[in-house]
């Protein structure tokens, strides 16, 4: 599974951590939901840095930051931009990277990085040039 931190599911360990500050503190339970747990624990960090099991609370919570990526999808990934030839070897081997600085980049030409604008740019212009050539 994913959402598994080692033996520990994901918001079984915000769970824990969140009932043992609720109960040690005497506050007004919070739902099991990501959102009220994080804004609890947030809120009371402070509080649970001077704590004994601070170091625990760091590990754990640690863990789960570190495997937060993987469930969010936010890991480096490349995408094959389609309908769209490089300006520079003419080739469809532009790419986006998620995350990445560039709108486009090319495969094959290290050189080829393209912002917002010239990519939206060459995308209009090849468009309308295949609807040239389709209409001569
Ligand atoms: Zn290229």
């Amino acid at each position: 599974m994913l959402d598994q931190v080692g033996p520990t599911p994901f918001l079984d360990t915000l769970w824990s951590w969140t009932q043992a500050i609720t109960n040690e503190r005497g506050l007004t339970p919070v739902r099991k939901h990501v959102t009220t747990m994080t804004a609890r624990l947030t809120a009371h960090l402070p509080w649970i840095c001077e704590q004994d099991w601070v170091v625990d609370f760091a590990e754990e919570i640690g863990d789960l930051v570190r495997a937060t990526p993987r469930i969010t999808m936010t890991e480096p990934r490349r995408e094959l931009l389609k309908g769209v030839t490089c300006p520079s070897c003419g080739m469809t081997a532009l790419v986006r990277h998620f995350p990445g600085d560039w709108a486009a980049e090319c495969r094959n030409c290290p050189s080829v990085k393209l912002d917002d604008r010239y990519y939206e740019a060459l995308v209009k212009t090849q468009a309308e040039r295949a609807h040239d050539a389709v209409n001569t």
